[in-house]
């Protein structure tokens, strides 16, 4: 061991190689070095952006072994101390790089070792008032009109990326230009700390009913780290105590972290919450470019955000002066990331807080397993709001009997009389149906066989728009073959519904109103999804048809009618989550009717009307649901009565992963004698053996206590390092996995 006076850094390099890497300080650096700053290194031949985790004095290395960093990237801590402690933490607790760590907390443009400032954005602002006149001849043009009135709000102008996620695209703005009623000019983007501003809240609140008065006030109480399960029936208002949660935070000069799930970052939710503050509210979002994103993480790093609304990644935003975490829908499945670092964000959330010693609401309707008996061991505050706010009301669900009914087309005489009556009354209908496409299988009429795909254990699915087959597993694609593969017979026949078909059917069916499709395939193009919920905002009786991506926090007040056309498909899955899924799914899509003042209907088809999990919640009872699946939990000791995790092994051939994970369990036998309440199954092939043409298998840990989970979880990690794997084969490691594909 060399002992020398002068300082060594240990950088954090991403790779995945579970160690730091010692350099010199860069030739000619005369900053006070720290960690947590930016380092640009030469690593074997590639030049990348590392992270100096520690500053040392001591190395292992002989000295003039040791390579000086090339340069330091800026003279300040780029990761503040307390986002260092959630990465160490993160990489601890999922066994996973912390250099690799390090880099997912930055944004994309800040780990290729772009520079980390502000500069310059468009900016627009209105030249001419918003009078009486002026709103008449706009009045065909809808978007133009409401950019107008969004922008009257903000005399000092609106940055266009503000106005991108609020909804109004560069089209709107070019146009409202060139009829002269709007200017735009670069401004320098400001660093004004938020909490200097006079306005914080620009728009009064509403006034809250009884339970939402308690939750708020339950949760002033205690400013200090305290962890809340707002446990709220769709349309309870719970984003109405969210955001007065969030003033009371800014009005004592703390920021706010707000947590949605992937696709519930609506223009309309953007907009409700820069309506109501008067400080920046900075987004993060995959929609968003990387420059955009690079803004966004700097605003609220540098104390010029007051709130930041961001999907998963943003819990590793720097907010100096946080003083609330907000995790709406918590029990949703975007949180979990599900590839390199598969870390939970809310669980993420909840450490965060710690080391914030702030408070953590976790909000739902449907709360997840893991959530409810953190909330009844009373580790968690649980509040509840059992009443829809406003004049709303719960809406009726109904379990539609599918045996012996002649079926158009997947829907029950009923449920299209139902359709009828709702549409002629100028309401909106919602068609739930989780599968996009024609068809999910081509199956041929004279042998039976149906069409596979070369690469994975799974059917093509059937597209017509544009017409091909489809593997929605690896994204292999062709064309729509003329006869079996098979018997070369002819007949070969679309089976099953997708929402195509469906939309086709019910354009068949309803002649005189627009269906409405939203799934990943209507929604492709750029802006294409904010400009079908424009639509549908409009209140015009339609039918909106869709996958899930229909299901979650959307609020369409002129939705009086909602039906779900297959509930059964969900119910006998072979996931031990699965049922618990599909109910908060159910409830979600259920949840979307009558929020508004008309009362709202869901009608759910099924060939099980007697299924105990259907009934409940069909009688609007998601905790006993929820207390029946922890029942089964209980017995079983899975999840979150005991804790998993699971090895996924990959290969070229299915002899590779099958062996590599016989030798973790191999490992893991002598440490199973020792800590009992441990164990190894396995290895199992993955519930879809073969896809994109690899073999995959699984080895599950199993464990009562999650100490010794982990303490095996080491150990079988540093086996893992040490031997030498074959060319094709890769692993991974999925520590409490939410898939068990
Ligand atoms: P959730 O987030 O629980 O689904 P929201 O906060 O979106 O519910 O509220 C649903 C609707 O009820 C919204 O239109 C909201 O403006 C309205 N709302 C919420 N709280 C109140 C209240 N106290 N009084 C009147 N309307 C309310
Ligand atoms: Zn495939």
């Amino acid at each position: 061991m060399t002992t020398s006076e002068e300082t060594i850094l240990s950088v954090a390099i991403p790779s995945p190689l579970r160690r730091m890497f010692d350099y010199l300080p860069p030739a000619e650096c005369h900053d006070t070095l720290e960690s947590g700053m930016r380092v640009q290194v030469t690593f074997g031949r590639r030049k990348v952006t590392g992270i100096i985790e520690a500053i040392k004095y001591e190395t292992d290395c002989p000295r003039e072994k040791l390579k000086s960093a090339d340069n330091l990237l800026e003279p300040y801590q780029l990761l503040p101390d307390d986002i260092m402690k959630l990465c160490r933490w993160a990489a601890s607790y999922y066994h996973y790089s912390l250099g690799e760590t390090f880099s997912q907390a930055l944004p994309k443009a800040l780990r290729q070792g772009k520079p980390a400032s502000q500069g310059s954005v468009t900016s627009w602002r209105c030249i001419v008032e918003l009078d009486t006149v002026l709103k008449a001849s706009l009045k065909r043009a809808r978007k133009q009109l409401a950019a107008m009135e969004w922008l009257q709000l903000y005399p000092e102008g609106v940055s266009e990326p503000e106005l991108k996620e609020a909804g109004f695209s560069k089209s709107i703005l070019s146009q409202l230009e060139k009829k002269r009623l709007i200017q735009s000019q670069q401004v320098e983007i400001t660093d004004r700390p938020f909490y200097e501003l006079k306005n914080k809240i620009r728009q009064s609140h509403l006034k809250l009913n009884e339970e939402q008065q308690f939750a708020l006030n339950e949760i002033n109480e205690t400013p200090t780290f305290n962890s809340v399960l707002l446990d709220g029936i769709t349309g309870s208002g719970k984003t109405e105590v969210y955001l007065q949660a969030i003033a009371k935070t800014l009005e004592a000069g703390k920021q706010a972290l707000v947590l949605v799930p992937e696709i519930g970052l609506t223009p309309q939710t953007v907009r409700r919450f820069r309506s109501r503050f008067g400080v920046p509210v900075a987004c993060l979002h995959s929609g968003l470019s990387d420059s955009e994103r690079l803004q966004g993480w700097l605003a609220a790093s540098r104390e010029n955000a007051g709130v930041l609304i961001a999907t998963r990644s943003g819990i590793f935003t720097p907010l100096p002066k946080l003083g609330l975490i907000i995790v709406d829908e918590e029990h949703d499945n975007s949180y979990k990331q599900q590839d390199t670092l598969r870390y939970n964000a809310r669980d993420l959330a909840i450490y965060r807080a710690k080391l914030a010693n702030c408070p953590v609401i976790l909000g739902s309707a449907t709360p997840s397993l893991e959530t409810l008996s953190n909330a009844q061991s009373g580790k968690y505050l649980h509040l509840k709001l059992r009443q829809r706010a406003g004049n709303a009301k719960p809406p009726a669900i109904e379990l539609l009997d599918l045996r012996q009914q002649a079926l158009q087309e997947g829907f029950a005489h009923t449920l299209i009389e139902q359709m009828q009556t709702t549409l002629l009354r100028d309401e909106q209908v919602m068609v739930f149906l989780n599968r996009r496409g024609y068809a999910p299988s081509l199956i041929c009429n004279d042998c039976g066989e149906i069409s596979d795909c070369p690469h994975c254990d799974a059917h093509l699915t059937l597209h017509r728009q544009p017409a091909h087959m489809h593997c929605h597993h690896c994204d292999y694609q062709m064309a729509i073959p003329w006869t079996c593969s098979n018997c070369n017979g002819r007949k070969l026949q679309p089976s099953g519904q997708g929402t195509e078909r469906c939309e086709q059917t019910l354009e068949q069916l309803f002649p005189d109103f627009p269906v409405i499709r939203i799934d990943r395939d209507s929604t492709r193009k750029k802006n294409a999804l904010h400009e079908i919920l424009e639509v549908i905002n409009e209140g015009e009786p339609s039918i909106l048809l869709g996958t899930q991506m229909l299901a979650k926090g959307h609020h369409f007040p002129n939705v009086t009618l909602v039906a779900i056309l297959n509930a059964d498909s969900g119910l006998f899955s072979s996931d031990f989550r699965g049922l618990e899924k599909t109910g908060q799914l159910i409830m979600q899509v259920s949840g979307r009717a009558g929020r508004g003042d008309k009362p709202g209907k869901v009608l759910i088809q099924t060939y099980n009307p007697q299924n105990p999990s259907l009934q409940l919640l069909a009688s609007n009872n998601y905790p006993k649901f929820a207390a029946s699946l922890f029942n089964e939990r209980q017995q079983l000791n899975l999840p979150p009565v005991g804790y998993l995790a699971l090895f996924r092994a990959e290969s070229a051939t299915a002899a590779e992963g099958i062996n590599l994970l016989k030798l973790l369990r191999s490992t893991a036998e002598p440490f199973q004698q020792q800590f009992s309440s441990v164990r190894a199954l396995g290895p199992l092939p993955a519930p879809m053996e073969k896809r994109q043409g690899r073999y995959r298998y699984q080895l599950m840990i199993h464990s009562l206590r999650r100490s010794d989970l982990h303490r095996l979880l080491s150990v079988l990690i540093q086996q893992l390092d040490s031997v030498k794997l074959p060319r094709t084969l890769r692993w991974n490691l999925d520590v409490d996995p939410q898939d068990m594909t």
